[in-house]
């Protein structure tokens, strides 16, 4: 190939750091500056022009413009700078990002397949590039962060996640694919825009909605095989839970709204207990949204609280109770409630509002994931405070200006004793000479090491137990420094060593389970994890 071919593909491009010798025999001589720059100053120098872009979405269009052109490049800063560039590439940037996606549009990324590619999304996928792909995003853009139905302008989610799955979990970027898949959207806004990328049509639902993902889960299954890991992201909740349901017993999925969520949500309240003390089946839980993330958490605490106790899980789902746009739902609501809320139908009488369903419940640990912002108000956060000597108040919804209260809010209301994590960043906060550090209850905790792991094993189907070893994984790698802060979520700094252990963990649990392929096991699954990482390092061209 040409050097002219070779500076343009991102995938081997290194800009400055080809060596003289490569400019010799890669054809590149003259058409390059006489310069050379080694990885780690041009990693220098990114850092410090992104850093001069003051508005955050001109950080994330000049990351993305970096992963288009040197694609090492821009996992060398990703992993080495992973607390400052997390929020620009992921929430809450990612979203603004997605809002304006059409005016920020360049250069198509990912594979869009609408409803224009039924009957032909097998050869769609054949339109991609690389064969051997492990791990799919997949959103059809309709409840994107707590931003709503955002169409085909989702995309940046996919894309977002797969960087992360690269960057955190090690996995090789040619082997990750973002889809969107395009029915339609309801966002009268987007409908009536010129720009728009879009299908122009409001959503598909029914039997055409299902046929297409029908035909979609085939062809993937059909192209890539067994193994390859599909992730949903960002349906709404009236299509996420019956995709679930209906393609678990037959592909390697997982919803990362209701079961990643889950799964972080219950790692940091393992991490919370050695706070506030007291078992799992001690406290008292109080959600406001029943809806994905909601009954996801309430589920797999239930489930790990039955583990621990060895009682039936229909008795230990009997200590979490949620709350949803009606009210407290109570068992006299069950005629009219959505199957996922059915579980959570206990013997109460009719209760409205949060604060009253505070006052009535008095949960120990409360927990935010309507999508609705500043619902955690100040006579909320301190009815927690009058009966918990240490309240565990959890503001999960995405991004920081749905987040049901800040961590000031929630610190200074508590005069200091809340354990407080959030899904979008927040500073830390001095209160009264003492520095807090909130914690991120954030999903890019699991699930690259959860994919990691699912793909090392060869793992052909995603289990329950699986979310529950990696909650484990993640609650052991917090440390008592960082308790002391009140942070219960270890730094992400660390988080490629975080992910090897999870997905060692997991990959364990799919051997235990009988589910895993890649046989024989090996011995050592950290160290067989982390030696299976893909490194950003520039490599030699002879
Ligand atoms: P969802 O399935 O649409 O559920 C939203 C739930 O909130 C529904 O039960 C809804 O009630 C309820 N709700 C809406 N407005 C309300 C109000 N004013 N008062 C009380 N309840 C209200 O959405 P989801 O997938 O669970 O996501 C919800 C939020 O969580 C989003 O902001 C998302 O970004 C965030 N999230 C965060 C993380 C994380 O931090 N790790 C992970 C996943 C999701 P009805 O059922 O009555 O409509
Ligand atoms: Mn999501």
């Amino acid at each position: 190939a040409s050097g002219y071919t070779l500076l343009r593909d991102p995938h081997h491009n290194k800009g400055l750091a080809f060596s003289e010798q490569e400019r010799d025999s890669h054809y590149l001589r003259g058409l390059l500056p006489p310069a050379f720059l080694s990885q780690e100053l041009q990693e220098k120098k990114v850092m410090h022009n992104l850093r001069q872009y003051k508005v955050p979405l001109q950080r994330y269009v000049a990351m993305m413009d970096l992963q288009e052109r040197n694609e090492r490049l821009f996992y060398k800063l990703l992993i080495d700078n992973v607390e400052e560039l997390l929020p620009v590439v992921y929430t809450p940037t990612v979203g603004e990002a997605c809002q304006k996606y059409g005016s920020i549009f360049r250069r198509p990324q990912g594979l869009y397949i609408s409803l224009k590619e039924k009957g032909k999304i097998l050869e769609v996928l054949k339109n991609w590039p690389e064969r051997n792909i492990q791990v799919i995003v997949v959103t059809d853009g309709e409840r994107i962060l707590g931003l709503g139905d955002l169409g085909c302008q989702g995309m940046g989610i996919p894309v977002g996640k797969l960087s992360l799955y690269t960057a955190l979990g090690g996995l090789r970027p040619s082997a990750c694919l973002p889809i969107t898949i395009d029915v339609g959207t309801n966002n009268e806004q987007l409908l009536n825009d010129e720009f728009y990328i879009g299908l122009k049509q409001k959503r598909a639902t029914g039997q055409e909605y299902a046929e297409l993902l029908d035909e979609f889960m085939s062809a993937v299954k059909l192209n890539y095989g067994e193994k390859v890991l599909i992730q949903f992201e960002d349906f709404a909740n009236h299509n996420a839970f019956e995709l679930l349901s209906k393609y678990r017993s037959s592909h390697l999925v997982f919803n990362d709204d209701i079961q990643g969520t889950a799964s972080v949500v219950l790692a940091g309240i393992i991490a919370a207990l050695k706070l506030v003390g007291g078992k799992l089946a001690d406290h008292t839980f109080l959600f406001l949204g029943a809806g994905e993330a909601g009954t996801g958490i309430a589920e797999l605490i239930a489930l790990e609280m039955s583990k621990q106790t060895k009682t039936p899980v229909e008795e230990t789902r009997k200590k979490i109770w949620l709350v949803d746009s009606k009210g407290l739902i109570v068992s006299s609501r069950k005629e009219s409630l959505q199957h996922f809320k059915q579980p959570w139908a206990h013997e109460h009488e009719p209760v409205k509002g949060l604060l009253s369903a505070v006052k009535a419940i008095k949960p120990t640990m409360l927990i935010g994931t309507s999508g609705v912002g500043k619902t955690f108000t100040k006579e909320v956060v301190e009815a927690m405070a009058s009966f918990n000597k240490k309240p565990v108040i959890f503001a999960l919804s995405n991004p920081t200006s749905q987040s049901e209260c800040t961590a000031e809010e929630a610190y200074t209301w508590t005069e200091g004793r809340a354990i407080f994590a959030s899904g979008s960043p927040f500073d830390p906060v001095e209160y009264k000479g003492k520095v807090y550090v909130p914690g991120q209850g954030n999903n890019a905790y699991i699930f690259p090491g959860l994919g990691l792991g699912l793909i090392i094993s060869g793992a052909i189907r995603v289990r329950e137990e699986m979310l529950l070893a990696a909650s484990e994984a993640l609650a052991e790698q917090g440390t008592q420094e960082n308790f002391d802060k009140g942070l219960i979520y270890p730094p992400f700094t660390n988080i490629r060593k975080i992910s090897a252990h999870i997905a060692a963990k997991v990959a364990a649990k799919a051997y235990e389970l009988g589910l895993a392929s890649r046989l024989p096991q090996p011995t050592d699954l950290v160290s067989y994890a982390e030696s299976c990482m893909y490194s950003p390092v520039y490599r030699c061209y002879r």
